[in-house]
């Protein structure tokens, strides 16, 4: 994200300090257990105990984060596993001839079994790991690009999507002579489906697509998507950063050809993704790294490359962050897809109606199908410094474009304010935040 800071006016400036300087008189709230049907099955208070960083103040004041999509926080559970790599089981894995490389590689591969579980996936040869969804993405639009697209082909991208789903796809279509199309989305932030069938052409060789946007919050319906793709035989890369960590993923239901998601968005350490592809799309593509692990054998005559999924994983990869991945998954399933994804539904709709109540403030992204993220400006206001007075008062929300240029671009603004939710976050959380927004609306 880019800050600005030609846009911090005097004023601004002026206000910053007399905010770090005066103790803001707003009593300073805990979050309380909701009183709700979904406390049936979430107790979110004792969830909040599982996350250390969330007992802390900023400022003097309750920390509310509020910026999930960006990343999310780990609870002790995740912590601890990785702890334990590094201090009872930590060795190089595969090729293994002594007790902790045998662990840590057991450990590790169990990690595979778990995501594969954990999406659907027909086999763990389909799991492949990478440093995150950017990475997954480089790789597919690489090898897919070397192995299917040539010059004057086709490649669909919509219009909400985040850099990483842009760049790769544009970056191989300049290698191959490619061309990028996009498919629109109207003022609500619904992709225009029906607008595919104008698109697609006996060129076209693929469709890449965000399950959930990371700026609007729309859930775009995958499995349709996918259906016209295959219809037209064509392939489907789904960007699912935005909706691993809130949604039971099924990639054989969805029947996606591709599917990237993030750990660190989905309570795990960061720098470990996932890229899942079809068995028989994988065999088909080349290498996207060379190095150690990805090779069957060598001579300086020529390679032969490993098997799935170790062809796609060239080097050492984060094998402490990989292990500690699968407490986490264990830590998402012990909760439930479906209670947090209820719970975070209720307080979307919450904040939505308190945010609307707000003269001036409008939201970016009205679909019905929306997972908890809320982009908005304030008119008047510029979203710099919203953002920067409203961490004064312990709140964390990102502003900017969201890395989503194009997105920003068919609104005819430079970005928002994006507050974020994820299972822990409360409803007094979302009082904080409404009511600081209105201080901080005020003093302009
Ligand atoms: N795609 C979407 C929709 C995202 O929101 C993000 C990150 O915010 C990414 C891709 C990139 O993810 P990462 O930085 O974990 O590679």
């Amino acid at each position: 994200m880019f800050i600005n800071k030609q846009n911090i006016t005097d004023k601004n400036i002026l206000c910053l300090i007399l905010l770090s300087l005066v103790r803001i008189t707003a009593s300073p709230k805990m979050p309380e257990v909701p009183k709700n049907k979904t406390i049936m099955t979430l107790n979110i208070q004792k969830i909040r105990e599982d996350f250390p960083i969330l007992q802390q103040k900023i400022y003097n004041r309750p920390l509310v984060y509020f910026d999930n999509a960006a990343t999310t926080q780990r609870p002790q559970q995740v912590i601890d596993v990785l702890t334990q790599t590094y201090t009872q089981y930590y060795g190089n894995i595969h090729r293994a001839a002594h007790f902790l490389a045998d662990k840590a590689t057991a450990a590790y591969e169990e990690t595979r079994d778990k995501v594969k579980n954990l999406i659907n996936a027909e086999s763990r040869e389909q799991i492949i790991f990478t440093k995150g969804t950017t990475e997954s993405i480089n790789l597919a639009a690489f090898a897919f690009g070397e192995a299917f697209v040539k010059a004057g082909d086709e490649i669909i991208v919509s219009e909400m999507e985040h850099h990483s789903n842009i760049v790769p796809w544009q970056m191989m279509a300049g290698r191959k002579g490619a061309k990028i199309l996009m498919l629109p989305i109207d003022n609500d932030g619904r992709l225009l489906i029906e607008k595919l069938e104008e698109l697609i052409t006996p060129k076209t060789k693929l469709i890449a697509v965000a399950h959930v946007s990371n700026v609007l919050g729309t859930i775009n319906p995958i499995a349709q998507i996918a259906q016209i793709a295959h219809a037209k035989g064509l392939r489907i890369f789904v960007d699912g950063a935005q909706a691993a960590p809130h949604l039971q993923i099924d990639v054989q239901k969805l029947n996606v050809d591709f599917y990237a998601l993030s750990a660190h968005k989905m309570y795990g350490p960061n720098g470990v993704g996932v890229l899942y592809g079809k068995k028989e799309l994988l065999e088909q593509l080349p290498p996207y790294q060379g190095g150690g692990e990805m090779i069957s054998e060598v001579k300086f005559s020529g390679t032969t490359y490993n098997e799935l999924p170790y062809k796609f994983e060239a080097g050492t990869p984060n094998i402490s962050g990989v292990i500690a991945f699968g407490a986490a998954i264990d830590y998402l399933q012990n909760i439930g897809f479906e209670n947090l994804s209820a719970w975070e539904h209720e307080l979307l709709e919450y904040a939505t109606a308190q945010l609307l109540a707000i003269p001036g403030l409008q939201i970016y992204g009205t679909q019905a199908e929306k997972s908890g993220v809320i982009s908005f400006n304030v008119e008047g206001v510029h979203f710099f410094d919203l953002g920067t007075m409203l961490d004064k008062f312990g709140i964390a929300v990102r502003t900017g474009h969201h890395c989503a240029d194009p997105l920003m671009d068919h609104f005819g603004i430079q970005g928002t304010v994006r507050a974020s939710f994820a299972f822990y976050n409360t409803k007094a959380e979302i009082d904080i935040f409404v009511e600081a927004l209105r201080k901080v609306i005020a003093m302009f």
